[in-house]
Order: C-alpha cells, then structure tokens, then sequence
C-alpha cells in the first residue's frame, strides 16, 4: 500500500465540534488514525481534552482540546482563530456538535425551538463563517455537516431538531454552489439511529418503533458515521458536493 492509501489526510488539518463523545470523537479519531491533525472542539473543556488526550496518544501532536458554544457567534470567531494560529492552516471542518429537545409541537418551548436551532444550525454557520476564508485562500477545503435522518423524513417530537437538520441541507447546498469555484466542497451526512448518549435516553417503546422501520434491523455504530465523513474529506471524494449521503440502514430509502 503507498502513503496515500493508509493516511490520505497526512498533515491535513480538521476541525470537528462536538468531538467530546459519541459520533464525533469516532470522527476524530478516524481522521487522525487517516494522517490528519484534529481540532477536538466540544462544549465542556474536560470532554474535549480527555478525547485529544486519548489521540494524542495515537499519534503525538495529532490534536488540540478547545471548548466553545458553538452556538456563541463571536466566541467561535475567536476559537477558530486560534485554531488556524495553532495549525496554520484549516482543511476540513466537521460541523457535528448538536442537541434534541423533544417534545411535541403543542407543548414546546419557545426556549427549547431556539436552543435546538442555535446549536444545530447557527452553531455550523458560526464555524463556516470562521473558517471560509481561509479556505478560499487556501482554495481548498471540505466542509460536512452532520444533519438527521430527521431532517429527511420528519419525526414525530422533533420540529425543533427537523427544521434544524433539514436547514443544515440547504445552508450546505446553497453554499456549495458559492464556494465550488474555490476548490472548496460542502457535503451532508445524514446518520440515522445511532448508538451514544443522545440515543441513550430513548425509552424501550421508541427504540422499538424506531428498530422497525430500519431495514438493516439494528441502530449504527459512531464508527459507521466516522468512516462516511473519512471517505468525504479524502481524495476519492474530490468530485461530490452539495450531496446527501444518509447513513441509516436504509431507514429513509
Ligand atoms: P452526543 O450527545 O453523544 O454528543 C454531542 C456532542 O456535541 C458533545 O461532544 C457535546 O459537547 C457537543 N455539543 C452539544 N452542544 C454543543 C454546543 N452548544 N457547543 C459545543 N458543543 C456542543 O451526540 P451524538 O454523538 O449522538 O450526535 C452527534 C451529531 O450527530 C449531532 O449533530 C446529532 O444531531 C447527529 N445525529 C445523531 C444521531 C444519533 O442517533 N445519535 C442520529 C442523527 C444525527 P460536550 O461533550 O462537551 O457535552
């Protein structure tokens, strides 16, 4: 195998929020483990530098902790400043921090539409906008936001959390077709049922329900999402943008 086989990232720099737990520290690891540095971004400080600890010892001066609301628009300038002052450079952002609040339309909370929408939403155009212009300069980049099988299908007790993954698809569409000519692509994937805390909380009846309308017959692993978004910051992904890939056992087909 040559180099570009076994670590097609070499030396690429990712950013990747929500990287503390569950889907987004198997992203980041996956992206070091393919030759990358990682920008480790979560919301509380200890998630976020216990998972680059834990990839540092995978390969020494592969990751930084930082600890952000992504939700927080100056806030996120700043961190991706220092992001790009500490690696130099910004090639791939991983747009996956995100939170349900469910509860049916009737009974939702003006405060729980807009924690839902701030952190899912705002908080990757917030990064985006940190980091494009570096991008442009650089005139490349990648680009992938995390979305739901939610924002494809709808879910009962999840407007919030819908309209939030469905606008993560046209934020990405709308700006791959800004960016294409930079050499910059924007893609989406689309997880389904995916074992971590956020699924962690569902009740036995939900799963269930859940369980029988995935053809595959069972939930993902975070390592199922890990390598869709490898395979789209790398070299054999070079000619897709503004695409969706659903990465849920065929449970939106
Ligand atoms: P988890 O709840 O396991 O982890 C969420 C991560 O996001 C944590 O690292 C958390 O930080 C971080 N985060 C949450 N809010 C903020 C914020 N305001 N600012 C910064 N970081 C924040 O979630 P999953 O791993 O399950 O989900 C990851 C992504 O995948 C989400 O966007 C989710 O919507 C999406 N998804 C998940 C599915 C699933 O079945 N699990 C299905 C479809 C999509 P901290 O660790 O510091 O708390």
């Amino acid at each position: 195998m040559n180099q570009l086989q076994t670590t097609p990232l070499l030396d690429q720099v990712a950013i990747v929020t929500g990287a503390g737990r569950g889907i987004g520290e198997a992203i980041a690891r996956y992206l070091v483990e393919a030759g990358a540095k990682v920008a480790v971004v979560s919301r509380s400080e200890a998630n976020s530098s216990k998972v680059a600890a834990a990839l540092e010892a995978i390969r020494p001066g592969s990751a930084k902790p930082y600890a952000v609301d992504v939700a927080d628009f100056d806030a996120v300038q700043k961190v991706g400043e220092q992001i790009i002052a500490d690696f130099g450079r910004a090639d791939i952002l991983v747009n996956n921090a995100g939170i349900t609040r469910d509860t049916l339309a009737m009974r939702m909370s003006s405060e729980d539409w807009d924690a839902v929408l701030d952190t899912n939403l705002k908080g990757s155009f917030n990064f985006i906008r940190a980091v494009l212009r570096t991008m442009v300069k650089q005139r490349s980049g990648r680009i992938i936001n995390i979305s739901s099988v939610s924002g494809l299908m709808g879910l009962a007790g999840q407007t919030n959390y819908a309209a939030s993954k469905a606008g993560l698809i046209g934020l990405t569409k709308s700006l791959a077709k800004e960016v294409a000519s930079r050499g910059i692509t924007v893609n989406v994937v689309a997880p389904g049922f995916i074992e971590t805390d956020m699924t962690a909380v569902l009740n036995d009846e939900i799963r269930k329900g859940a369980l029988s309308q995935i053809p595959l017959s069972r939930f993902g692993q975070p390592e199922e999402i890990a390598s869709t978004v490898a395979f789209l910051s790398g070299p054999g992904a070079s000619y897709i943008t503004g695409q969706v890939l659903a990465v849920d056992g065929g449970m939106s087909m």
